[in-house]
């Protein structure tokens, strides 16, 4: 069947990027067809941000249960039911697919189930199981999102060798699980894997976990992660996988090997823009990641890119973001790029890891002065009553302007606590903002304010 739709703005894929820009272009009066060919919401919702938050809520619960004792609760265990865990994720992504369908439709979004490419500069086609649409658009985002990287040397069997998209349906809990990978989503998976009351390996291709973060902070979690009885293996850089039986034996390249029950990847994503008819949309690439200028316009300026196709910020957040800032330029109205220093992140270990805004490093690297301060949360009485006083809370300020620059937080629930600091960057706050902010005693946010000091 071949129908033609009119679209001024035409989506192909509907992740945080694709729905954000969808909802906001058609609240403002955009007519707005969108093309995903798997769940609304997304890569984010079905197999990357979503299902990993919530083994990470489920495995931490665990721990904390069995750490519960010294709070005078004293349990059994706990045991995990893993089927229950995986129709759990299941039913949580079928949810909030179902909520953003409503918003959309809500807002008058034609939604196109299936395959979407470019035909032209200004046509597409989606490939649905009804059939062939053609569809004619003035603007378009191309939102395709990303896929787990998997190396020439290993072949994921979806068994033993897994993508972090295998690593959310287990029959049993894996004896062992060597993760390959030490960036933010490798730790993420040792904290849940190790949380689970697996013996967990993690290969670490240079000498510290997070390569790129402050050492202090990597070394909070190492240590952590030593503390749970993680083997940390450090100039660890992975050349092959076999499976041996009921095993993998992952080879290094210094000739050593490390055999566990589970090999898992974790060593960042690939774009997805093959088959998109990018050529004949005349839309430049490098490697498949789509080329943006500051408000996310392509080679062709009628046609932007956002989220993880772009090669930038690879974050549900930014894709967000990205998403709601292109609707408001293809709109018309004055936009301001997004300033990827002020973005906040977290890393969901547990301790959590989260910062925003420049890290010590770079602020020190670049020649600026600057004055940082820091508080343990040893020394926070919420703290020490939750029996959760590992970490602390730094803030990174000009020191003549007394403007706040950035801040880390390590800790308890550092990503809810991050969104203090990332509103006094966001807004220039100066530190005597957040030092005069009355918090509520006894709380985790206290610290924030006596770090600021
Ligand atoms: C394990 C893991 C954990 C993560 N955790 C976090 C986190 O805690 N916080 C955070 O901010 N970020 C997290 N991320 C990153 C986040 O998931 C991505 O940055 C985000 O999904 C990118 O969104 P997107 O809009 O680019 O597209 P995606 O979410 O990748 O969605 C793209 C959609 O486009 C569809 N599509 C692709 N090609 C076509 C086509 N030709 N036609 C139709 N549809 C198509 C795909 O099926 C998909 O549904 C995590 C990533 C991973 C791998």
């Amino acid at each position: 069947m071949t129908e033609e739709i009119p679209a001024r703005l035409l989506i192909i894929g509907g992740g945080p990027a694709g729905t954000m820009a969808a909802t906001v272009a058609a609240s403002l009066g955009a007519h707005v067809a969108l093309v995903e060919d798997s769940i609304i919401g997304g890569a984010a919702h079905l197999l990357d941000c979503i299902p990993s938050k919530t083994m990470v809520a489920s495995s931490v619960r665990r721990a904390s249960v069995q750490d519960s004792a010294k709070l005078g609760f004293v349990v059994d265990e706990g045991h995990m039911d893993l089927a229950r865990l995986a129709s759990h994720i299941d039913t949580i992504s079928s949810d909030l697919a179902n909520s953003a369908t409503t918003i959309l439709e809500d807002q008058g979004v034609t939604i196109l189930r299936g395959r979407g490419s470019f035909t032209g500069p200004h046509t597409a086609v989606a490939q649905t199981a009804d059939g062939e649409v053609e569809l004619g658009f003035d603007t378009a985002l191309i939102s395709t999102g990303s896929a787990p990287r998997v190396p020439d040397w290993a072949v994921p069997d979806g068994n033993r060798i897994l993508t972090t998209r295998d690593a959310y349906d287990f029959d049993e809990i894996p004896e062992h699980m060597v993760v390959v990978g030490s960036g933010v989503t490798g730790v993420e998976f040792v904290n849940i894997f190790s949380s689970m009351g697996s013996r967990v390996s993690l290969l670490v291709s240079r000498q510290q976990v997070l390569p790129h973060r402050d050492p202090e902070v990597a070394a909070a979690i190492e240590s952590d992660f030593l503390e749970r009885g993680v083997s940390l293996l450090k100039g660890a850089r992975a050349i092959g996988i076999d499976i041996e039986g009921d095993q993998v034996v992952v080879h290094l390249e210094d000739g050593r090997m490390v055999t566990g029950s589970h090999a898992l990847l974790a060593i960042g994503s690939v774009p997805l823009s093959a088959g998109l008819g990018l050529e004949e949309a005349g839309v430049e690439h490098d490697h498949g990641y789509v080329g943006v200028d500051e408000f996310q316009r392509t080679s062709q300026p009628h046609i932007y890119a956002a989220g993880d196709v772009t090669g930038q910020m690879p974050l549900s957040s930014v894709a967000s973001m990205q998403g709601r800032k292109i609707a408001h330029h293809l709109m018309g109205f004055q936009v301001r790029p997004l300033d990827y220093a002020k973005v906040a992140q977290a890393v969901f270990t547990e301790p959590e890891i989260a910062s925003v805004g420049l890290e010590e490093a770079d602020i020190t690297a670049a020649g600026r002065r600057i004055r940082t301060t820091k508080v343990p949360f040893a020394a926070n009485s919420r703290s020490v009553i939750q029996g959760n006083t590992h970490g602390f809370v730094k803030v990174f300020s000009d020191p003549a302007t007394h403007e706040i620059l950035g801040g880390t937080i390590v800790g308890h629930r550092a990503s809810e606590l991050i969104g203090i600091l990332a509103l006094a960057v966001q807004g220039r706050l100066r530190v005597e903002a957040v030092v005069e902010t009355l918090m509520v005693h006894p709380s985790l946010s206290e610290s924030i304010t006596e770090a600021a000091e």
